[in-house]
């Protein structure tokens, strides 16, 4: 049987109640045959499909936590140290309540091979906790947060594993956590990214993910006689990655014209009001019904269904498994030419599979949304040299990662034949450096 196929099956047989781990092992390993078909000999002789299936350790924690009556919750922790072969751990936490193990090590593996495709020296690893963070106070915030870091604090550094935002945690929350960390351990270091300005934080960091969502779409575009200026886009989500892909959409001449929350999702016919929706969901923490409210142009709908509004671009930047088989048929026959992920996975395998059949240009999250945790490392490079760049100067840094990363990822596709697949180019360039690294460290 192909080294591949044992693989897989080992894994349906031990991690079936992990299905979205599953889901993402899976979507790595198939497009990676090519590679390890050619390496078959030397990669079983060293366990190295066995090994980066495996995460390096496991942390799960007691979250104890006291609202503002006075009652006591309990909520679970996680930080999955997944593989350090090319830096320490780096990924962020994701407070959310469908946050479970199986949703940590997919984050955790698909963030090994994202972190790698950056250039940059770090490693993968993701954390969180099924904590909601929805209509929580302030103050209950922060006691989560400290709670969280009071745990987290044993086991991570500046040069060991340094977390980060994800959904649900952001500048407030790793303030939060900085705080708490600074004040058990008592070192001021660079241990989180996604820091405040006022203390070690980077510039573009917050515009970062979007950012570079957008500055590999238009290269990719560019790449394919076509220009991101000019055309409609359709957005999911409304955090952090969704907010600044609409800002950075439109700076480049395209027109945005829907966001999403969990709850429903915004048309807006004249393109999305950017100050109006930041106003909105980053400083009064509201729902999108507030939007529509305000906004003549806008209309508000229940449920989901952002991918039925005809576009050329489509950029997924809600969460997993958020755009399917029948969105993507949706997407095609409404003449969609390219679909780049701002969230972690948000395709499913069905969907992705047809968009690519149909001719549409498919970037995966691991390459397109990488800007994010590119400039993380760029604030660990800051932290450490005690400086602070420029907006300027961390922007034109990012714009040169993400237009190294599409050439990089469609060189690798077009080594092995693959031309165009951007799925497989982006796995094989990431996984590349991994294996060789891991194989040079031994066992
Ligand atoms: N959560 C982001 C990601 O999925 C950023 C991680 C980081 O900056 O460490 O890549």
């Amino acid at each position: 049987m192909a080294y591949v196929d044992e693989i897989l099956e080992y894994l349906e047989r031990k991690d079936y109640y992990e299905p979205e781990f599953v889901q993402a092992v899976s979507e790595v390993l198939n497009s990676l045959r090519p590679v390890i078909d050619a390496n078959e000999k030397k990669y079983r002789q060293v366990a190295l499909l066995e090994r980066i299936i495996e995460p390096e350790r496991i942390l799960r924690f007691r979250v104890p936590w006291i609202d503002d009556k006075g009652q006591v919750h309990v909520n679970r922790g996680y930080r999955v140290q997944f593989n350090s072969a090319i830096g320490p751990y780096k990924g962020g936490l994701r407070l959310h309540p469908s946050v479970n193990l199986g949703i940590i090590k997919f984050l955790g593996f698909e963030q090994i091979f994202k972190n790698s495709l950056t250039g940059l020296p770090i490693g993968g690893g993701k954390g969180g906790s099924d904590f909601d963070p929805k209509g929580k106070s302030d103050r209950e915030i922060m006691m989560f947060c400290q709670s969280f870091m009071t745990e987290l604090c044993k086991v991570i550094g500046a040069d060991t594993d340094v977390p980060a935002g994800d959904i649900g945690t952001g500048a407030r929350e790793i303030g939060y956590m900085f705080g708490q960390y600074k004040r058990i351990c008592g070192t001021y270091e660079g241990v989180l990214t996604g820091k405040g300005l006022s203390f070690g934080g980077s510039l573009a960091r917050t515009e970062a993910t979007g950012y570079g969502l957008l500055y590999f779409t238009e290269e990719m575009l560019k790449c394919n006689d076509s220009t991101i200026e000019g055309k409609t886009v359709c957005v999911s989500g409304s955090g952090n990655v969704a907010i600044y892909a609409v800002e950075k959409a439109q700076m480049l001449g395209a027109k945005v014209v829907t966001v999403s929350d969990s709850t429903g999702w915004v048309y807006d016919k004249d393109g999305i009001d950017v100050a109006l929706l930041k106003d909105i969901k980053e400083n009064r923490r509201e729902r999108l019904t507030a939007y529509a409210e305000a906004r003549p142009s806008a209309q508000y709908h229940a449920g989901r269904g952002v991918w039925q509004i005809k576009c050329d671009v489509a950029l997924p930047c809600a969460t997993q498994n958020e755009l399917t088989i029948d969105d993507a048929k949706l997407l095609v026959e409404n003449g969609c030419i390219a679909v780049a992920e701002g969230a972690n996975m948000p395709t499913t395998l069905e969907a992705t599979k047809y968009l690519q059949e149909h001719g549409v240009m498919f970037a995966p999250g691991k390459a397109a949304n990488a800007g994010g945790v590119a400039t993380s490392a760029l604030e660990m490079s800051q932290n450490s040299e005690r400086v602070s760049w420029t907006f300027e100067k961390v922007d034109a840094k990012l714009k040169d990662i993400m237009i190294n990363i599409y050439h990089n990822i469609d060189n690798a596709a077009k080594k092995y034949g693959l031309d165009g697949d951007y799925v497989a180019g982006a796995n094989i360039a990431g996984f590349e450096k991994v294996a060789d690294a891991m194989m040079a460290q031994g066992i």
